[in-house]
């Protein structure tokens, strides 16, 4: 069977939910569902959706698993999971940006400002 194709010999109307699960090996819902496609710098998978534009794969899943997005929330990894390549939905949630900064600084992927005991700022 020929699938259509475009004046650039991409392959046409294959939607995005469809090629979603080309690049993901999923398991059970306690295990991660590593992303096997493209990653962007930071760790975390992406993949083009249907008008061609780059978008994270977990974001993706999130909407396939029809969870509830709004546009301006960001989707994180729960803290059992912590791991970028996962798109395991029930490994994910929606937050806010203040919320994923606040989940950084607790995971300590911040640089904190060091103490002494007394809790005063450290010198050097
Ligand atoms: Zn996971």
């Amino acid at each position: 069977m020929t699938r259509p194709r475009g004046a650039r010999g991409r392959f046409l109307k294959v939607p995005l939910k469809e090629r979603f699960w080309k690049f993901v090996v999923a398991g059970g819902i306690a295990d991660c569902w590593i992303w096997l496609g493209a990653r962007n710098n930071d760790g975390y998978g992406v993949i083009r959706d249907d008008d061609g534009k780059m978008v994270l794969a977990h974001r993706v899943s999130m909407v396939i698993h029809s969870k509830d997005l709004q546009s301006d929330e960001v989707v994180r990894h729960d803290n059992e999971c912590n791991n970028r390549a996962c798109v395991n939905p029930w490994h994910l949630e929606a937050g806010t940006q203040g919320e994923n900064m606040k989940d950084m600084w607790r995971l300590g992927k911040r640089a904190q400002p060091l103490r002494d005991r007394h809790g005063r700022f450290a010198r050097g």
